[in-house]
């Protein structure tokens, strides 16, 4: 017997409840219902886990991670762990339409709960964002009511009151509540993202990783456009801010430009020498025309102003036009 491992960042109420339980009082089926991007279904994942993992363990919650069904877990190949996620139709009448790799009819569902285990023990189903037409919920009912023996269902869902009640009342509700800031930081960092990214992200998001990747994407990209935006304003074509001078990416836009500006005047009194801030920019910088430092310094004093009207009510395109005029006065010498 070993004490499996259980890593799910935050869940602290449904890994306390979880671990309260044992084979026997498991139910046949949960609804694991909470906002988006708070660990509702890596929990379902390695729940199955947990449930398929071969190794003996002292609670429910926890696997080894080396047994050959974590290994096939791992790798996407075990037998009796069916995963899928969206909406379920019933899947007789739409054969032409298009289906998502991943999506799960009501057809293929009632052909799946029926098989027999592979490994002759449990068979776990994961269905993730979970939805059921009406006639796919009617299809699936009596499974839901009493799953075949060892069948286990593990739904999860952002919007709880939009499943038919038929569903939700033959199911075991547990609610994921949002994460803390330092919870979703922590996700983030084990994907990869950098821990300042990751912290800023995390404050902004409200407690979901699925708004800390958007934010983390949107700032990617208005970076990228205010980037894009900087030099052509300097190369004479014509610039378009939208991509940036919006509510939300203003304040950032402007940052990048300030970035570049600053780098921009740190290689006309400095030489190649001195160490930029945008290093990925540096080529591009180094080739925008020779002007006075006193004109790129008073243009980035400028983008401070700039800077200062756009924490008022005016709108982004007036501030991104501020920022032109600041960054054309280089180049007119005005
Ligand atoms: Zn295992």
């Amino acid at each position: 017997m070993i004490d499996g491992r259980f890593e799910v960042i935050g869940a602290a109420g449904p890994t306390h409840f979880f671990e309260s339980l044992t084979a026997e009082t498991l139910s046949h089926g949960y609804l694991f219902a909470g906002p988006a991007g708070v660990g509702k279904k890596t929990f379902a994942l390695r729940l199955a886990q947990s449930l398929l993992c071969i190794t003996p363990k002292t609670t429910l919650l926890g696997y080894c991670g080396h047994c050959s069904a974590c290994t096939r877990i791992a790798s996407g190949t075990h037998p009796d762990l069916y995963v899928a996620a969206g909406q379920v139709k019933i899947g007789d009448r739409d054969s032409a339409g298009f289906h998502a790799v991943e999506e799960a009819t009501a057809r293929d569902l009632v052909r799946q709960l029926t098989m027999h285990s592979y490994a002759g023990g449990r068979r776990v189903f994961v269905l993730g964002d979970v939805d059921f037409t009406r006639e796919a919920a009617n299809a699936l009912l009596k499974f839901f009511e009493e799953p075949p023996p060892e069948v286990e269902l593990l739904l999860t869902t952002t919007a709880v009151a939009r499943l038919l009640p038929t569903v939700r009342s033959r199911l075991v509700e547990v609610t994921f509540p949002l994460l803390t800031a330092a919870e979703v930081a922590a996700i983030l960092e084990r994907e990869g993202v950098a821990p300042d990214a990751a912290a800023h992200a995390a404050q902004l998001a409200g407690g979901s990783t699925t708004r800390a990747r958007a934010l983390l994407d949107g700032e990617g990209t208005t970076r990228e456009a205010a980037t894009a935006w900087f030099f052509q304003t300097l190369e004479g074509g014509s610039a378009d801010a939208a991509g940036w001078a919006t509510r939300p990416a203003l304040e950032e836009g402007l940052e990048v430009v300030k970035t570049l500006t600053r780098d921009w005047l740190a290689l006309r009194v400095g030489g190649s020498d001195v160490p930029l801030l945008a290093r990925d920019q540096a080529e591009r910088i180094a080739r925008l025309p020779e002007r006075d430092p006193q004109l790129i310094a008073r243009a980035l004093g400028a983008l401070g102003d700039a800077e200062r009207v756009a924490r008022t009510n005016v709108s982004p395109a007036l501030v991104a036009d501020l920022a032109r005029m600041a960054l054309v006065a280089v180049g007119t010498g005005a």
